[in-house]
């Protein structure tokens, strides 16, 4: 069995086009690794993956998961050979109901008959073979897909949706805000799915909670490796930062104070690792602290961009996206949340970043941060889990 994998980006082309190729053919290699598949190579405008010896249905989980592809046709592979083709397509079809169109794909024009020609006849010959079946070209009930590259043919009555996106390692890399909740895990592999290699960050606040919430965020790590191939995390402990904050400064402000302080460290961990923005799990108004005046007053301590892929999605649309990439069951697992450390009853919604900033003058923040960060453990997250 072979997978005949589509991206769709458009406007990728000459060396855009090799670099993105390439990167797609490395990613999938990676992700396959141990399956036992066999060859993963390049052809016109598509990539294809010998399932070798690996089991079909694994492969095609994994490959629905790699940034950059957009869909993915299980197909056999033939000679050039309209016969055969033809053959093929008839035995995938003989015994369909309802409606159908053959679309032909031939980057290999050195294969005389048209695109055009070559689906009229494999039709005709599906029709003669399956009188249940009648012609839609534009809502077919099934599809024939047939490509025809410089290596052979490939027939397929399937094409399943896959990530889509452009492949990991296109973009620049990012620092993601990772905590253990449902929202930025999503967020992160939004950026991931655009081609940004990502470096986490998390903040805990250990011993005041246990590590179980380290180890949540360990293991969504290595759920989101299923597309950012080998992240990086860095655990970085807030509780010292915190205490002082509630120590000396206005309780009002203790959320937006904290999450000032967050952004700071991870702003420096970013220029450390050679990342242009940070990403957070951010949707506009979800939690009374995600107002934009509060935003605002909160990156304002930052220059590096701060990407918020899903301000403006829904909880539901967020969750169903959680569930769809495997991070929705560790997200709902029972976490401590650092935000809630210390915290008043009424935290402040609205909040001026003048008066944010006089009360933070309290603060040594240059002290707080080098301390945090002399204790930062930096972990490789090699591991995928499947
Ligand atoms: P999430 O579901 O991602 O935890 P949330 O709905 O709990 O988000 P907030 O607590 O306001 O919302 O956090 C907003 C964003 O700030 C998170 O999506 C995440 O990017 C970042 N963040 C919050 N807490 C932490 C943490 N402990 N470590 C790292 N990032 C955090
Ligand atoms: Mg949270």
């Amino acid at each position: 069995m072979t997978f005949v994998v589509h991206y769709a980006e458009l406007g990728i082309k000459g060396n855009n086009r090799d670099f993105f190729e390439e990167k797609l053919v490395s990613n999938i290699k990676t992700q396959l690794k141990g399956l036992k598949a066999g060859a993963v190579m390049r052809s016109t405008g598509m990539v294809r993956v010998e399932a070798g010896e690996a089991d079909p249905i694994e492969v095609l989980k994994r490959l629905k998961m790699v940034a950059g592809a957009a869909t993915i046709s299980p197909a056999t592979r033939l000679e050039l050979d309209a016969d055969l083709i033809t053959k093929e397509a008839v035995r995938l079809f003989v015994s369909k109901k309802g409606s159908f169109r053959v679309t032909v794909r031939r980057p290999n024009k050195r294969f005389l008959t048209t695109s055009q020609d070559l689906a009229a006849a494999v039709g005709a010959a599906i029709l003669d073979a399956n009188p249940d079946l009648h012609v839609d070209l534009n809502t077919p009930n099934h599809v024939c897909w047939i490509e025809i590259t410089d290596h052979g043919a490939y027939v397929s009555d399937e094409k399943v949706k896959a990530a889509g996106g452009l492949p990991l390692g296109t973009g620049g890399k990012l620092v993601s805000l990772l905590s253990g909740g449902i929202d930025s895990p999503v967020a992160s592999w939004m950026m991931a799915r655009r081609g940004a290699p990502l470096h986490y960050v998390h903040f805990h606040n250990f011993p005041y909670t246990d590590r179980a919430s380290i180890d949540i965020v360990k293991d969504l790590a290595r759920v989101l490796n299923r597309t950012a191939i080998r992240a990086t995390l860095s655990l970085i402990n807030l509780t010292p930062i915190q205490e002082e904050i509630a120590a000396v400064c206005n309780p009002q402000y203790r959320v937006i104070l904290y999450r000032r302080m967050m952004f700071r460290i991870a702003e420096r961990i970013a220029l450390r690792e050679d990342a242009g923005g940070l990403v957070t799990g951010e949707s506009l108004g979800q939690v009374a602290s995600q107002t934009v005046e509060n935003m605002r007053t909160i990156e304002a301590v930052t220059v590096i961009p701060v990407l918020r892929p899903l301000i403006g999605m829904d909880k539901e649309e967020i969750m169903a996206r959680a569930r769809q990439i495997g991070t929705y069951e560790l997200s709902i697992l029972p976490h401590s949340d650092c935000c809630s450390l210390f915290m008043p009853p009424n935290p402040a919604t609205k909040s001026l970043e003048t008066l944010v900033a006089e009360d933070e003058k309290k603060l040594d923040v240059e002290k707080l941060i080098e301390a945090v960060l002399k204790e930062e453990e930096r972990l490789d997250m090699k591991d995928v889990s499947w």
